[in-house]
């Protein structure tokens, strides 16, 4: 029988253990995109501005208005598993960041050129430049935030590089990974730029409105604006429980109660392709079984053969009763009680599939 010849067991040195790791979570340039936007809204960001060149594998940049990091802690965001947004096992219980697994900017600082331009408004008076590879650390104006620049994606993994599709491919994938952050942010505008041109613009949407019915009317402004006004016109609001409407704090989930709130489209505005169903789960877009069978069988009684509903659903829960630390990219989560999740999404678009058109328009917030 074949017999493999004996190797020394060894440990990998730190760059190549990286570069494993950047393997799970950047798979095309649309994940530094998902990543980068992540860390964006992490900070508070109100405005992301995100700019490509080649469809993103010569140039991702993703600018921020966040809170900025501090000059002492530069080098260390770049460095792996360090964050600030858990320190315990009991914090990684109740994320409700987008962020929590302190890997991405040290991923991609393993196959790319990254540098990281930021200010804080804590008493510095100018911005500071850090180049990844060279470590080197520069004063430079900037208003407060956070720009980080990754060029040449997989220059260093030329495996990974081939498998990249063409430029306009990965550019839409790049504006659909913006897209699914916008359809969950509508206090914060996006802009996505591609070889100096505007390719996508979604405004910030009533900055300074607080309370339920803004939420529902801010994601309805907001979906029109990205998915087109037929999609909100064919579609209903879904707001369960209904004797409570979500605040601005359901847009990262921290709340106690579950709830389900969102837009579901009529049985007509059905389409041949599951392209339009957006699920969120504390604000984090989500591929999730429950979910997705949880709507459809809210359509059972109305919609027939293959067609699909379209509906964009947000969940909010107690971050302690549904696991995000899944899957490294966290597209995917489980649920503590997944019955109760179910039920709860069934209900809510069951209801407002039912109830009468008239009885859907939400006060508007002018
Ligand atoms: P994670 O998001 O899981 O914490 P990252 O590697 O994405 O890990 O980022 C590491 C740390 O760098 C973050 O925890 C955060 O403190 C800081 N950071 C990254 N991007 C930004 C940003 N745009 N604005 C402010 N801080 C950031
Ligand atoms: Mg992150």
């Amino acid at each position: 029988p074949h017999r493999p010849a004996r190797r020394p067991i060894q440990e990998l040195p730190d760059e190549l253990i990286s570069q494993i790791a950047a393997g799970e979570v950047v798979e095309r340039p649309a994940s530094v995109v998902r990543e980068l936007v992540d860390n964006a809204l992490d900070a508070g960001a109100r405005q992301i501005t995100v700019r490509l060149q080649a469809g993103g594998i010569r140039l991702i940049s993703v600018e921020d208005d966040g809170i900025g990091i501090l000059r002492e802690e530069l080098p260390t965001a770049l460095k792996r598993h360090a964050t600030s947004k858990i320190a315990s096992l009991n914090d990684l219980e109740a994320v409700d960041t987008m962020g929590f697994r302190g890997e991405a900017l040290a991923a991609i600082c393993s196959i790319a050129e990254v540098s990281v331009l930021t200010r804080t408004d804590e008493g510095a008076s100018h911005g500071w430049l850090l180049d990844g590879r060279s470590g080197e650390l520069q004063p430079t104006a900037r208003s407060r935030g956070t720009t980080v620049e990754v060029r040449e994606l997989f220059f260093a993994t030329p495996a990974r590089r081939k498998f990249l599709k063409s430029e306009s491919t990965e550019l839409a994938h790049c504006i659909e990974a913006v897209r699914r952050h916008a359809l969950a942010r509508p206090e914060v505008g996006f802009a996505i730029w591609h070889e100096g041109k505007l390719v996508a613009q979604w405004r910030a949407v009533a900055p300074d409105l607080a309370g339920g019915e803004y939420l529902l009317d801010a994601l309805r402004r907001r979906l029109a604006d990205v998915l087109g006004e037929e999609f909100i016109e064919q579609a209903v609001a879904v707001n369960w429980p209904a004797d409570d409407v979500p605040g601005e704090s359901a847009l990262t989930g921290g709340q106690q109660r579950l709830r389900v709130w969102g837009f579901a489209g009529v049985p007509d505005a059905a389409r041949s392709r599951p392209d339009w169903q957006f699920a969120y789960v504390n604000g984090r877009f989500v591929r999730d079984k429950v979910i997705t069978h949880a709507a459809r069988s809210a359509y059972e009684d109305v919609l027939h053969g293959h067609r699909q509903p379209v509906y964009a659903l947000y969940v909010g829960i107690d971050p302690t009763r549904v696991d995000v630390n899944v899957h490294p990219t966290k597209i995917e989560v489980r649920f503590r009680d997944s019955r109760e999740v179910h039920q709860a999404v069934r209900h809510a678009v069951e209801s407002a599939l039912a109830a009468p058109r008239s009885a859907q328009t939400l006060p508007t917030t002018t």
